[in-house]
């Protein structure tokens, strides 16, 4: 199982959206995906038109008892999710002082191996205990970036947290990506720039535009390929899931 997270510590940058618009094209390439909701606003989970406050099995419950969780089916193919919960929060505060916390979810997953091809995990956006988990387990961050100016505000430092906390004997391995990206603009147009001169290699040379389709997708609650097959963004979101699809293999080989 090849596990990805998803992460940037600004919100309303396109993680969740990036979650499910990527686990949305690797399922219709025919892959088994996996996807958890890590954030105590639980958007995700939400965006599925699960509630939160009333399903078992949540990411919660995974920290307290790892090995009773099953992850929900989420009614379209290929795609299992385990939901956020907003008890998150407590856990986040609690576990500040627990040792060993940080590898609960690295552990856990490493039991579902066989049941799934990938996995997906949406972050928190916060640098704490839940964060920390998704990034010793995974093997690729994914970090959105929405292309305005305020963006590059921090970026350099949190990336720098980021690959800190995420290190465990190896060099986390991140790629930035550039989101909401609105061509009229000249916001989008110069932090795409500066972003490229900036990060080379650990850029997705790929832009995934604005595009109200995103939005009439989560508000109806499925993966947005499902819905709006021709769409702009769907289409980058494939674009950019085939190009992680071809690290992977190039890694593996
Ligand atoms: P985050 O998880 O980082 O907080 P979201 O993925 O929830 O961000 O996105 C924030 C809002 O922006 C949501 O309403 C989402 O539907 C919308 N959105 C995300 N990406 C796009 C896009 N490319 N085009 C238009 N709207 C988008
Ligand atoms: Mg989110």
């Amino acid at each position: 199982m090849e596990i990805w997270a998803i992460a940037n510590q600004k919100g309303g940058v396109g993680k969740t959206t990036t979650t499910i618009s990527v686990a949305d094209a690797l399922a219709n390439r025919g892959f088994r995906v996996l996807m958890l909701d890590l954030d105590p606003q639980a958007s995700l989970t939400s965006y599925l038109k699960l509630d939160p406050d009333q399903i078992e099995n949540t990411t919660y419950d995974l920290f307290e008892q790892p090995s009773r969780i099953r992850p929900l089916e989420t009614g379209f193919d290929r795609l299992d999710i385990v939901g956020g919960s907003l008890g998150l929060a407590n856990l986040e505060k609690r576990a500040a002082t627990i040792q060993g916390k940080g590898l609960v979810l690295k552990s856990w997953l490493s039991t579902k191996t066989d049941l799934y091809d990938f996995c997906l995990v949406d972050t928190p956006p916060a640098l704490g205990m839940l964060m920390i988990n998704a990034l010793v387990a995974c093997d690729r961050l994914l970090v959105p970036v929405q292309t305005d100016f305020l963006a590059l505000k921090g970026l350099e430092r949190m990336l720098r947290m980021l690959v800190m906390l995420g290190r465990s004997g190896r060099e986390i391995n991140y790629l930035l990506i550039p989101t909401l990206y609105d061509q009229r603009t000249n916001a989008s147009k110069r932090t795409l720039q500066t972003l490229r001169n900036q990060y080379g290699d650990h850029l997705w040379p790929g832009i995934i535009p604005i595009d109200t389709r995103l939005r009439d997708a989560s508000r109806l609650g499925v993966p947005p390929s499902s819905m709006f097959s021709q769409s702009r963004a769907v289409a980058a979101y494939d674009n950019l899931t085939a190009d992680l699809l071809r690290e992977v293999d190039e890694r593996r080989a």
